[in-house]
Formats: C-alpha cells, sequence, structure tokens
C-alpha cells in the first residue's frame, strides 16, 4: 500500500542485521560474523516480525525504512528484496519514503544494488571510515580504498544519488594532514556523496581497542590533534557546500538524513531484529539481545519497556533535539507539554544563552496577535518581574553612581530584559551556537532534571 500525502501518524521502521565478515577491533555495536544457515533463520524470524507485527502499526504510515547493523550487505539480496516486498504489501509506506540500507565497502556489486534500487532503497550509508589502507588495516576493517571507489561507482551506476559516507577521525596513528587528506580523497570523488557523517573514535569498553588502551599500547591523537581534526572537519565541508545539521552530520542541501533526523526529533519508530530499540507514544522498549531467543520467538521478544514520564519527555526533547543545528522547536515543546521551554529550563537556558552557548533564532514575525516591536514597546520592567531574574544578580552590570549613571544602568537592564524576553517568546528555535557545539555534552546534560 503506497500513500503519496500521509493522513495517517507518522512511523519510522529500523531493521537491525548483527552479520559482519568480521568484527571491527573498536566495534561495540551488536554485531558477529554468521553462517549461510544462521542468516537464513535470522531473515526468516525477521520477517516473520514484521509481517506478524503490522496490525499494531495499522495506524501509522511508514515515512522512513533504516536497514542498519552490522553489515546488512553480507546478507543475499533476495532477502531485503523479501522484507521490503512485506513492508510494502501489509503496511502503509509513504510514497516519498526515505529507505536506507547500510553497506560496507567489498560486500556489494553492482548487480546486487540495482536489485536493491529496484527493490526501493533509495539511500545509501557506506562505511568507509578512512581513506588510507594502512589506517583501515589498523582498525580491522575487511576493505580497501580501491574497493571502496568501486563500491561508490558501482553505487552510482546502480541509480543511488542519495549517498552517505562515514569517516572517523582520531584513529590510532592518524596524523591531522592523513584525516584531512582521506576527508579530500572523498571529495574529489567524481561525484561526491550528497552526505557524510565524520565521528571521532571512541574506545568503548569490551572492544580489542579497550584492552589495547588500557594497557597504554593504543597510539591515538592527543585531545588538541583531536579538537583540530574536528575543526578542519566543519571548515572543509563548509567550503564544499556541505550543512552541518547535527554534531557530527554533514549534508547537501535537501539530503539531510530524514531518519535520523526523526530519532532526534523523537518522532515514533519500531525497531525489528535483536537488540532494536522503539520508542512508541512515549514508551521506549527493546527487542531482547538473545540470538536464539529472537529466532524462537521473534513476536515475543519484547524487553525493557518503559513509559516515559513527562520529565523524561522534556529532557529527551531536550538532548535529543539539541544535537541538531536547528535545535529544538520551541513551539513544538508548547504544544507537546502545555508550557514553554522557559518556564520549565529557564535558569539553564539564561545561563547559556549569557555564556554564549545557546542561542535562539528563527523569530516569528506575530505571536499571539503582536509584533516583536508592540513588545519592546509595550512591555514595562514591572510586567517583567520575576520572569528574568537571574541574570539580574550575576550580570554586575548595576553600578551605582551618579543618579545618570543609575538610570543608564536601569535602562540597559531593561532592554536586555526586553531583548531576552522577546527572544523567548518569538523564536522559533533553541539551538546550540558554534561554541555550544563543541562543547555539546556540557551543554545537554544541564537538561536533566
Ligand atoms: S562493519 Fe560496522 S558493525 Fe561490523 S564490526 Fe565493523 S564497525 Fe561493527
Amino acid at each position: 500500500m503506497k500513500n503519496r500525502i500521509c493522513e495517517k501518524k507518522e512511523l519510522e521502521l529500523y531493521f537491525h542485521i548483527p552479520f559482519c565478515i568480521r568484527k571491527c577491533y573498536y566495534c561495540d555495536f551488536l554485531s558477529a560474523p554468521g553462517d549461510d544457515e544462521t542468516k537464513r533463520h535470522y531473515m526468516k524470524a525477521l520477517l516473520a516480525e514484521t509481517a506478524g507485527s503490522a496490525s499494531r502499526y495499522a495506524e501509522y504510515c511508514i515515512t522512513s525504512i533504516f536497514i542498519g547493523g552490522g553489515t546488512p550487505s553480507v546478507v543475499p539480496t533476495e532477502y531485503m528484496e523479501e522484507l521490503l516486498e512485506a513492508v510494502r504489501s501489509r503496511y502503509r509506506l509513504a510514497e516519498e519514503a526515505e529507505i536506507t540500507m547500510e553497506v560496507n565497502p567489498g560486500t556489494v556489486r553492482r548487480e546486487a544494488l540495482l536489485r536493491l534500487r529496484k527493490a526501493g532503497v533509495n539511500r545509501l550509508s557506506i562505511g568507509l571510515q578512512s581513506a588510507h589502507n594502512e589506517e583501515l588495516a589498523v582498525i580491522g576493517r575487511i576493505h580497501t580504498w580501491e574497493q571502496f571507489e568501486e563500491s561508490f561507482a558501482a553505487a552510482r551506476e546502480a541509480g543511488f544519488d542519495n549517498i552517505n559516507v562515514d569517516l572517523m577521525s582520531g584513529l590510532p596513528g592518524q596524523t591531522l594532514f592523513f584525516y584531512t587528506d582521506s576527508l579530500r580523497k572523498v571529495l574529489s570523488l567524481s561525484r561526491p556523496p550528497e552526505h557524510i557523517s565524520a565521528y571521532s573514535l571512541i574506545v568503548e569498553e569490551g572492544t580489542p581497542f579497550y584492552k589495547k588502551w588500557k594497557g597504554g599500547e593504543l597510539d591515538i591523537p592527543d585531545e588538541d590533534t583531536d579538537r583540530l581534526m574536528y575543526q578542519e572537519t566543519k571548515t572543509i565541508l563548509a567550503r564544499e557546500g556541505y550543512r552541518r545539521y547535527e554534531i557530527s552530520n554533514y549534508a547537501k542541501e535537501g539530503y539531510e538524513c530524514r531518519h535520523n533526523c526523526g530519532y532526534w526529533k523523537r518522532k515514533n519508530y519500531i525497531g525489528f531484529g535483536i537488540g532494536a530499540a522503539s520508542l512508541l507514544e512515549n514508551v521506549r522498549f527493546r527487542n531482547s539481545l538473545q540470538l536464539n531467543g529472537y529466532l524462537a520467538n521473534p513476536l515475543g521478544c519484547r524487553e525493557e519497556i518503559q513509559p516515559l514520564s513527562t520529565q523524561e519527555q522534556m529532557e529527551e526533547f531536550f538532548f535529543l533535539g539539541l544535537r541538531m543545528t536547528e535545535g529544538i522547536d520551541c513551539r513544538e515543546f508548547e504544544k507537546l507539554f502545555g508550557c514553554r521551554a522557559e518556564e520549565v529550563y529557564g535558569d539553564v537556558i539564561r545561563k547559556n544563552i549569557r555564556d554564549g552557548l545557546l542561542r535562539y533564532h528563527g523569530q516569528a514575525e506575530q505571536v499571539e496577535g503582536r509584533t516583536s516591536e508592540d513588545r519592546m514597546q509595550g512591555d514595562g520592567l514591572d510586567s517583567n518581574k520575576g520572569e528574568i531574574t537571574d541574570g539580574d544578580k550575576d550580570s554586575g552590570e548595576l553600578l551605582y553612581g551618579d543618579r545618570s549613571r543609575r538610570e543608564e544602568n536601569e535602562k540597559a537592564v531593561r532592554e536586555r530584559k526586553n531583548r531576552d524576553r522577546n527572544g523567548a517568546d518569538c523564536a522559533l528555535y533553541l539551538a546550540l551556537t558554534d561554541r555550544g557545539l563543541d562543547v555539546s555534552n556540557y551543554v545537554m546534560a544541564q537538561f536533566l532534571l
């Protein structure tokens, strides 16, 4: 069932394919090598879960699908075709739905890509990580830069015009020059990708890298170099016309990953497959991590069902929403929670605005019949009383001297209060500034109530 205009509630689907050819040394994702028989059983169970769950989501329209892993491209293409056919026939799939599949270089050929394109996959995410074969070997990747070039060219030939490439910085032995060279090599492909995800290596517990790091044997770049890599990513990609729309994600205009934006905006999504997480009408849950349990009963493996309190929803709204450079939608907050964000987080917001880490933007022309200008003229000091308070205490601006100085100071404070109030009342978004994005974890942690 296809639907061009989605009059129903929106829902995103995620499919987890937990197979890889071998484990990369830094990876803590739920993935492992699997033989043909295990893959066959797993895909059968995934199909059963997908088809058997359809009636639960009859009131929703599927706006995006993400097939991730693991390495979905190590599974025979016919299973993907069957899976997408099951979604098409049992769910209401929006005509313009974004359908992404993750692939790794060296695991896809032109023929398979043509079939995937035909089956409806319209976006590919290719895990490259580095354009240097020595670095790829050091982190345990299975492919070379040359294999990436082949896969990328094959994807273009197969008609994929929306491709993401994953890159990593902070790899063992990596220098700033080698990192930026990787970036440049990707950008000098004959038709560069529409989207680039640039993550910094995180040494996760339980990985081979963690053991090495603990033993002092992992030669990763120091903090300063890591920061330079991060800064260079922003500079180089901006110069090439990529807009940074999330902390680590850059896209050409109109090529932002709609599925991931859905996560950050807390849209409903359902995950299928082992360990897959879901958020449905403010309840978070997850499938079992046990492969055998899942294979035996794919429709009965939900665990960790957690209805979110209003406070938890508000926290998520902020710490997920602030990941995007656009920031959180102030009106959406008000619509969802029945109060203004400033009423809940006023102190934190004002503090971070003063520190230059947050900013309001997207000023509305008119709010509740009053323009910004009306407010500036109409709101006196008294009417603001109690709304903008700690700014006064901390500002240190009231230095009483002679009468004219005092009046001048009072006027400045009044104007700033009006400015702040106007920002809070009329702005469409509250977002991290450039500086705030650099220390996003620090700012976002402050929104945990
Ligand atoms: S290919 Fe991806 S999922 Fe698989 S082991 Fe490597 S990083 Fe992990």
